[in-house]
């Protein structure tokens, strides 16, 4: 019987294999179902438990006991119809959180429509993070939301050899700098008296345009 924490994994693309083996390192028990044979037999190595079934079909998914997981995600992503009749097939059951994957706006929308409770959209937000590290001196972009990211970027120039408190980064920047890493070292979080040196990185933290801008600095 699954139990809270396992996970239940639906199409062993590129996504779902990636999702899977991570949710696995990371102490959960998962169960993975694709349609395709030759998928399963890949996976059963580092999946473990790989169970061969059509997810558009309630029934073939109540047959694998998909109705006894709390959490469940759909990274079926080309098959559009196939996407959207698991989500359906997952709703059918119960399943109280369910993730689906989606390929355009318009999918997701769909998928949201039928009871979806998260939507991803991993092509077009791995874009947005590319581009954005192609930039500046960004070196990692992630969006919390509409309206604020994290960023990881060096220290500007402007503010070498100066203490965070000292160069006034909130007031100034409209950022917070929530960690610093030496060249070599760990981070560490960063504190009001934390020196900031040429070539350190930092993690800031703010409204996108603000977090953006910091990292465009000189
Ligand atoms: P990725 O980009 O992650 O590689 P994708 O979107 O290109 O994935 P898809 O072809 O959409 O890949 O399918 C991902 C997996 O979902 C495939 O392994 C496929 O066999 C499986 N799949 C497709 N339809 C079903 C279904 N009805 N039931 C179970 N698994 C399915």
């Amino acid at each position: 019987m699954a139990t809270r924490d396992d996970i239940l994994v639906i199409g062993l693309g590129r996504f779902g294999r990636a999702l899977a083996e991570t949710l696995l390192s990371l102490g959960h028990e998962v169960m993975a179902v694709d349609a395709d044979a030759q998928a399963c037999q890949e996976c059963s190595q580092t999946i473990g438990h790989v169970v061969q079934a059509d997810a558009t079909s309630t029934d073939a998914l109540r047959q694998v006991g998909a109705g006894e997981f709390r959490t469940a995600v759909v990274a079926i992503g080309n098959d559009i119809q196939a996407s959207i009749m698991a989500t359906y097939a997952l709703v059918d059951l119960g399943i109280p959180r369910i993730w689906a994957k989606a390929i355009t706006a318009q999918h997701g929308a769909i998928l949201q429509r039928v009871g979806a409770h998260r939507v991803v959209f991993p092509e077009r937000d791995m874009g947005v993070r590319v581009a954005h590290t192609m930039l500046g001196r960004t070196i990692d972009y992630v969006e919390l939301d509409d309206e604020f990211v994290l960023i990881e970027t060096t220290v500007p120039r402007q503010l070498a050899g100066r203490m965070i408190g000292e160069a006034q980064v909130r007031s100034k920047f409209d950022v917070s700098i929530l960690c610093v890493k030496r060249p070599g070292g760990r981070f560490t979080y960063a504190t009001q008296d934390t020196l900031l040196n040429l070539g350190d990185l930092v993690v800031v933290f703010g409204p996108t345009r603000s977090a953006e801008e910091f990292a465009a600095l000189d």
